[in-house]
């Protein structure tokens, strides 16, 4: 990456909880100095879905749970020079692959159907062309593209976020200290 030059940055949530995207905005008034900075594409952050050029940096937040997470992080591969997988959930799945031990068939009937709060008297799981289909199981993000960094942490700190990033922007290969991606 250039030195010093503005980065261009998208950001995207798949299967995740938009905690890591909270702790980008724990940067407080970093995020003031993040602005000059870096120039933001789409992101949750101003609701831009698509792309409008290739952007030098994405961060992926989540691990991938449906047919439309595997298009939107296709798509992120192909307009990112550089993509990071952000937070456990986006390097190993986190807590949605919990469901990776059972069987998606028991998984849809437990929360459609068997579940005493289920408001149904068919038990339905609902299915519509619109719906993005759900995938056997919560895959990481490097299953699926390339990812070229990996940010640990549930979530990495804001501290971190803007370490990686800092370091990206200034042309150097991202060095986190110990303190900054160590989890008790
Ligand atoms: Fe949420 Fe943690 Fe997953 Fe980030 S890593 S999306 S904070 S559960």
């Amino acid at each position: 990456m250039t030195k010093n030059k503005k980065v261009s940055l998208a950001t995207i949530s798949l299967a995740g909880c938009f905690g890591c995207h909270m702790s980008f905005l724990d940067m407080d008034m970093k995020v003031v100095d993040l602005v000059d900075l870096v120039d933001l594409h789409t992101s949750p952050f101003n609701d831009l879905k698509d792309f409008t050029q290739k952007v030098d940096v994405g961060l992926i937040e989540g691990g991938v749970c449906n047919d439309e997470n595997v298009e939107r992080l296709r798509s992120f591969r192909k307009n990112c020079k550089i993509l990071i997988s952000l937070g456990e959930c986006a390097i190993m799945g986190g807590l949605p692959a919990l469901r990776n031990n059972i069987p998606l068939k028991d998984c849809l009937e437990e929360a459609y159907v068997n579940t005493p709060t289920t408001d149904t008297q068919k038990g339905i799981i609902p299915h519509h062309e619109d719906i993005p289909k759900i995938l056997d199981k919560v895959y990481p993000c490097h299953e699926v593209v390339k990812i070229d960094y990996f940010l640990p942490g549930c979530p990495p700190s804001a501290d971190a976020i803007w370490q990686i990033l800092t370091d990206l922007i200034h042309g150097k290969e991202p060095q986190l200290n110990y303190g900054q991606i160590k989890y008790d």
